[in-house]
């Protein structure tokens, strides 16, 4: 007999219950999401302690009869049962009870208890013990009882039936015969509905070590099949775009890319030509496209993907490029203009949201096929945007867009391109930029999908830029320090933080610093950038910076990635903490772009957190953006490096990237052999893994 209300309630015929709600809520919605659903822990409830043997401080499970139960008013009411066994009695003790409660911990009840025996000051006792009225045959349970992770509207003992019942109910079968998995999973792997019981009910005598370090075999199966589902979700996607028909884009010859390059106030690097070889190839194949294009902070992407829209143009196609930020689409904007223009390229500005005559003809134009490149931020896959011919999409920094916003851009790039000939669709070309490198487990993983080009040179007569620390009561010796950059007829950028929580407070800390960079420095002219001001003035205020009128501009991370001033010597951090590895690597990357050597100075507001001290040792220790990198990987985690891409759950929740690379490895080349032998059951395990994240996997 219960002790309360069964927490079962089933569902009322108006609604759901609270508890199925928050079950939907936590995304344990098919019998199979809650068989995968595993427990942070067990209870051992299999044994009985004799009362006589209950000793302080362990936590044990008795059983015995209520002698007594009355409630107390000591220090506060409290209700005081006393529970004696064959060989023993001692206290539970309830600081909160319902008068149900009491009435069920009546004298001569059986109950089972579960809780910490501690020594009171009048014997033994346990305080909120967990409790089941039982009876002489109540059977022990004959497996551990698991702990699932829950919220505070969903009961653990609710839970415990809803996953036990979907245990039961859901397909589990498995999906490839003996033989196959005999040959593709790693050996002595127990079956999945065998792992599934396992994990939720061990006997008692499990191993508890290797549960709890997720070593067991019943776990590496988990894990196995998960990154076999990964495996086989990209491996379908890569198949599925392979089978797609995209326009073959080649340059006449003389045409565009040549002219382009003939403009140039600069030659190529070597490892720029490579790069804009293997695209052009790429381009020229009647597949799309699929492509990364990835170098450090100033190796010079922006022109690689200029040569890649002068094919698409020359081809007679359209091009889209797109870049995360206003500030990175304009600085693109104006590049590609200035080099693209003068040789007879209508080129678009997409950007905000909003409306507007000039916006509708802009539509128009693009619509019509005369503009030929489009550049802007995901404006420039709203749906409202019609291509005539599509040929090529760039996005810039693609691991800042979010999930909705990849998803978008696959949906745009499904319908953007017309038949070429009736009944066939042509699917664009795809090349993502990025400054981040992509670790190698991730690349193996979530991008291995991808082909991937790498500029690993920067380009003649830059300089290495000598990073400093210091704690910001060293104010006063930095402004020194600009002081003298100034009087050598160079020009300094003060960076200040950026908190996205209250931009009024960066505001008033960007203007103080300026008001006071101005003080001690009335000679020269000292400027202000944020994002707040208006348009036309910070046009004027970049001008004025480019043009070396300005010798100091203090700016919110506005600059981050918006300007190329080779004159600019020194660059100093205010708040260097606050910022991301990635951050301050792009920060830095502002200056040592001419032949003087440059200083980028790290200031920082003691006590520094762990991380924030590992960050900014990195960025002292190394200029090189692919170290960089790793070491950001290290600190925080594929997780937080994959940002953004989280947020559509995409990530492995049994399988660990760093410490199951040898299970990521099989998986990796069992995954082709699986999915040419039986593509069916492929995309059934697929489902059963991954569900509707496998979209998410796509973008
Ligand atoms: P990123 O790879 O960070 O996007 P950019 O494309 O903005 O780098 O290039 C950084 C700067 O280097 C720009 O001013 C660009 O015009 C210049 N640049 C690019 N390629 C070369 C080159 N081969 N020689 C000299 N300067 C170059
Ligand atoms: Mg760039």
């Amino acid at each position: 007999m219960p002790d309360r209300a069964p927490p079962d309630t089933p569902p009322t015929p108006r609604g759901k219950s609270g508890p199925q709600r928050a079950l939907d809520k936590l995304g344990l919605v098919r019998d199979v999401d809650l068989a995968l659903h595993l427990p942070l822990r067990y209870e051992d409830e299999t044994r009985v302690v004799p009362i006589a043997q209950a000793r302080p401080g362990a936590t044990v499970q008795v059983e015995g009869v209520v002698r007594d139960s009355r409630v107390e008013a000591r220090a506060r009411r409290q209700l005081v049962v006393r529970l004696a066994d064959a060989g023993g009695e001692f206290v539970l003790r309830f600081l909160h009870f319902y008068p149900a409660q009491q009435k069920a911990l009546a004298v001569g009840r059986r109950l089972r208890v579960r809780g910490e025996v501690r020594g009171g000051l009048f014997g033994r006792e346990m305080v909120h013990p967990t409790v089941r009225v039982v009876d002489d045959e109540t059977p022990l349970p004959s497996a551990l009882t698991p702990v699932y992770p829950t919220t505070a509207a969903l009961p653990q003992a609710y839970l415990r039936k809803a996953v036990a019942g979907a245990l039961h109910r859901a397909p589990l079968d498995e999906l490839w015969p003996e033989a196959t998995r005999r040959a593709e999973w790693p050996p002595g792997l127990p079956p999945l509905r065998e792992a599934l019981a396992f994990l939720h009910h061990p006997p008692p005598g499990a191993p508890l070590a290797q549960l709890d370090d997720r070593s067991h075999p019943a776990w590496r199966r988990l894990k196995f099949d998960e990154l076999l589902a990964q495996q086989l979700s990209q491996l379908m996607a890569r198949r599925e775009r392979a089978a797609l028909a995209a326009p073959v884009l080649r340059a006449a010859p003389g045409g565009l890319p040549e002219r382009l390059l003939a403009a140039l106030p600069f030659a190529l690097t070597a490892a720029q030509r490579r790069v804009a070889d293997e695209i052009a190839a790429d381009l020229a194949r009647a597949q799309p496209m699929h492509r990364l294009l990835q170098g450090d902070v100033g190796s010079g992407k922006t022109v690689v993907a200029a040569l890649a829209a002068a094919v698409a143009i020359d081809a007679g196609w359209q091009c889209a490029l797109m870049a995360p930020t206003e500030i990175l689409a304009e600085q693109h904007f104006g590049k590609l203009v200035q080099w693209l223009e003068p040789l007879g390229v209508e080129v678009a500005w997409l950007a905000g949201s909003r409306r507007g005559r000039a916006r509708q003809e802009r539509l128009a134009r693009i619509a019509s096929g005369q503009v030929r490149l489009v550049v802007g931020t995901h404006a420039v896959i709203q749906h409202d945007v019609a291509f005539a011919r599509l040929g090529l999409a760039i996005v810039d920094e693609q691991h800042r867009f979010g999930v909705a916003q990849r998803l978008a851009l696959r949906r745009k790039l499904d319908d953007a391109a017309p038949a070429d000939t009736p009944g066939e669709r042509l699917e664009p070309h795809l090349l993502m930029m990025s400054a981040t490198p992509i670790p190698r487990t991730l690349a193996m993983t979530y991008y291995a999908d991808l082909a991937v080009s790498t500029i690993d040179e920067l380009p003649p007569g830059r300089t290495p830029v000598v990073t400093k620390v210091f704690a910001d009561t060293r104010r006063d010796d930095v402004i020194a320090r600009i002081r003298d950059e100034v009087a050598h007829g160079r020009q300094v950028y003060w960076v200040c933080p950026l908190v996205e929580e209250s931009e009024h407070v960066d505001l008033r800390h960007a203007t103080e610093t300026h008001a006071q960079l101005a003080a001690a420095m009335p000679a020269v002219m000292v400027g202000l950038l944020h994002g707040r001001m208006p348009a036309a003035e910070k046009a004027a205020a970049m001008s004025l910076f480019t043009g070396g009128q300005m010798a100091v501009l203090v700016a919110t991370t506005v600059i981050e990635v918006g300007v190329d001033v080779p004159n600019a010597s020194l660059m100093v951090v205010e708040h260097a903490e606050r910022f991301g590895l990635a951050q301050l690597h792009q920060l830095r990357g502002r200056v040592g772009r001419g032949a003087v050597a440059s200083v980028c100075v790290l200031l920082y507001t003691p006590p520094l957190s762990q991380t924030g001290k590992q960050r900014l040792r990195a960025m002292a220790e190394t200029t090189d953006g692919f170290e960089i990198a790793r070491r950001d990987l290290a600190i925080r985690g594929p997780g937080e490096f994959m940002g953004a891409r989280q947020s559509g759950d995409a990530l492995l929740r049994f399988a660990d990237l760093a410490a199951d690379e040898p299970l990521l490895q099989q998986a990796r080349r069992a995954a082709p052999r699986l999915l040419d032998a039986d593509p069916a059951a492929a995309r059934a395990h697929v489902q059963r893994w991954l569900g509707a994240r496998h979209d998410y996997l796509k973008a």
